[in-house]
């Protein structure tokens, strides 16, 4: 996955919101302006740093190191996880129940109803990369792309888990990810050797796209609903992987290191 090496200093107001203690909170509806949500609701758990409606990508760096790593080890990002998992079980029950008429698989499946998936940072964690970088949660491009081209990204069970759940349930799958085409073949055996297969479609980037992550998304969602596919629960780990609607609900997994516009 491209970011921009760009890194932005991360404001006063997110150094306050960080000083504070990191831990595991109840997930709450994250507003990022209405223009960016397209009046669809984004739940998260409000540890997403600093700004959701900022146009520059930012890395956090290593001036909050401490706290950062103390979320990610002592519980509260697992805790984090799994409540949004809880909130996009129980609410896709609920829109299929209202899309199809019906939760039995059979019936979703002729109803082409979908769950869309990012990939980095959803369903393989970078935080071991990140975490031992110099600096440290710095961006290294070189590193990046080698951890993801090897499979060193480990999978995020509770996102596998949401994923497998909801393939038994008759939802298509859908993978949006921000990695170019050219790791078409590489990310597909990751994909196998974590035991993520049998989705329908697995969008990448054409290595000339310049376009932000979040019209990019965007649009790849609007594509797939003109098949007739009715798209329910979006989750990622960044606001433009459910930015500018094509979709039921946006689930957005915390991700304290990183913003992707
Ligand atoms: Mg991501």
């Amino acid at each position: 996955m491209k970011r921009s090496r760009k890194v932005i200093i991360i404001s006063f107001a997110s150094i306050a919101l960080i000083s504070q203690p990191l831990v595991s909170q109840a997930v709450v509806t994250v507003d990022p302006g209405n223009k960016i949500s397209a009046g669809k609701t984004i739940i998260g758990s409000g540890q997403n740093l600093p700004t959701l409606n900022s146009s520059e990508p930012w890395n956090i760096g290593s001036e909050a190191k401490d706290q950062v790593m103390a979320y990610y080890s002592n519980g509260s990002v697992a805790s984090d996880r799994k409540d949004l998992v809880n909130s996009a079980t129980s609410w896709t029950r609920m829109w299929l129940k209202e899309t199809c008429g019906s939760v039995k698989p059979v019936v979703v499946r002729n109803c082409k109803a979908a769950a869309v998936f990012d990939i980095d940072d959803t369903l393989f964690s970078s935080y071991n990369v990140a975490s031992t970088n110099t600096p440290a949660f710095s961006y290294n491009p070189e590193r990046s792309e080698i951890a993801e081209s090897t499979c060193q990204l480990p999978p995020i069970k509770a996102t596998r888990k949401l994923l497998k759940n909801f393939q038994s349930w008759g939802l298509d799958i859908f993978l949006i990810t921000g990695r170019s085409e050219s790791e078409r073949s590489t990310t597909i055996d990751c994909l196998n050797s974590a035991g993520i297969s049998g989705w329908r479609n697995l969008v990448m980037r054409e290595p000339e796209d310049k376009r932000l992550a979040s019209v990019y998304k965007a649009i790849a969602r609007k594509a797939i609903e003109n098949t007739g596919t009715k798209i329910g629960p979006s989750i990622g780990d960044q606001v433009s992987d459910m930015s500018y609607g094509h979709l039921g609900r946006g689930f957005l997994m915390p991700n304290l290191t990183y913003f992707i516009p």
